[in-house]
């Protein structure tokens, strides 16, 4: 019987593709092996998000080679997907000659089965891709544009789950608040800068809930109602959410759904409204401070995390404070605090310069994760109520 082994680096949502794929795997009869010495075929699923995710996943192919060299055999056959697919075949199979097939992300599909490492905790991906094109982002190029994965398939899965006795789901996708709204035709935020770096579209709202109240429910709440429905399971979680799609709808619902869990991640990456602006993100520090004051005054005992980006290109000290400030006022439980390093094929990486130093990142990020993630400061008092 031939054997598989899968090596997945980055997000959630590459791990849950990596159990479908796995699931791929063994209905064609394959078996999995622990180490990939034992493998017949390794599938590599790769991270794009910085530069150093697509280092990791280098070295670790550079070890293979190197491993099945010295010891003069033929090496396995190695599959590579995930988000470094976006470079596209001709420029990976020039950047890593060992790599033998490349499989899109976009074909791993959300049908398929699915091997699951947790017993009580099941991934469904909801959507895949983002229309969002915030700057820095390769997620629009790696994974194309939204699409949302229906109602129908959704419950069905997470039926299935709550049937195997699982009891907590966590919805996966890019942005997972704009869940069906391309059926509705919204939703849609095109890139907002011409080669000229002028902003086209600057009068869009800062949230959706204007459009979609002509519109009815939302359809992520939707559907978020729904599955609370479900038998057997008892907790809801959904990542990743952004700002300028957190709806108020969305917000009375879990208010009113204790399924949903009270933990909420709202990535706001820069709290200087000109970088904001230079990354796209479509809401202002202000709009954000405004979401988080709703949310606290609506939904009891919520829990905050974000993700930030320090040393973005135009990014001064002044700005950098802002961030500081705003991590102040907020108090998020937990940050993911990520250094800039800009991704070839988007389009920060085409119109900016990367002119913070590496030295100065590395300081920026210190502060912000020594003030954040640091336990001695969970009895902060929050500052916004
Ligand atoms: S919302 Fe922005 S950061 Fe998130 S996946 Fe889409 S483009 Fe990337």
């Amino acid at each position: 019987m031939n054997t598989y082994f899968i090596k997945t680096f980055g997000c959630q949502a590459n791990k849950s593709d990596s159990e479908r794929i796995e699931g791929d795997y063994q209905a064609r009869g394959y078996r999995p092996v622990r180490s990939w010495k034992k493998a017949d075929e390794i599938v590599v699923n790769t991270c794009a998000v910085r530069q150093r995710a697509e280092d990791r996943a280098k070295g670790f192919l550079l070890n293979v080679v190197k491993h099945f060299e010295q010891i003069g055999a033929l090496r396995p056959k190695v599959i590579l997907t995930g988000c470094m697919t976006h470079h596209g075949k001709e420029k990976l199979f020039k950047m890593l000659p060992m790599v033998d097939e490349i499989l899109p992300v976009g074909e791993v599909g959300f049908n398929s089965k699915v091997v699951r490492k947790d017993k009580l905790h099941g991934w469904v991906p909801i959507s895949t891709g983002c229309n969002s094109f915030c700057t820095f982002c390769i997620v629009p190029y790696s994974r194309g544009r939204e699409k949302s994965r229906s109602m129908k398939d959704i419950l069905s899965e997470v039926q299935k789950l709550a049937q195997e006795g699982y009891k907590e789901v966590t919805l996966l996708g890019m942005n997972v608040n704009s869940w069906g709204l391309e059926k509705v035709g919204v939703g849609f935020r095109k890139l907002l800068m011409d080669k000229d770096r002028k902003f086209i579209r600057d009068d869009l709202p800062t949230n959706q809930s204007q459009y979609l109240k002509a519109k009815g429910i939302p359809p992520f709440v939707r559907l978020l109602k729904k599955i609370s429905q479900i038998e057997g399971i008892e907790k809801i979680r959904f990542i990743t959410s952004n700002p300028w799609d957190f709806h108020d709808e969305l917000i009375d619902e879990i208010a009113r759904n204790t399924k949903i869990d009270r933990f909420i991640h709202l990535p706001v990456q820069s709290g200087s409204n000109k970088v904001l602006k230079l990354m796209n993100r479509g809401y202002t520090r202000e709009d954000y401070l405004y979401l988080i004051k709703k949310l606290r005054k609506k939904v009891v005992n919520v829990v905050l995390g974000t993700d930030i980006i320090v040393g973005f290109p135009g990014e001064t000290e002044a700005d950098f404070r802002k961030t500081v400030d705003l991590a102040k006022e907020v108090n998020w439980k937990v940050a993911f605090v990520a250094q800039y390093s800009p991704r070839p094929g988007t389009a920060a990486w085409r119109i900016y310069n990367d002119e913070v130093s590496p030295l100065e990142k590395k300081r920026r990020w210190q502060i912000l994760d020594d003030l954040i993630n640091k336990p001695h400061l969970d009895d902060r008092k929050y500052l916004v109520k």
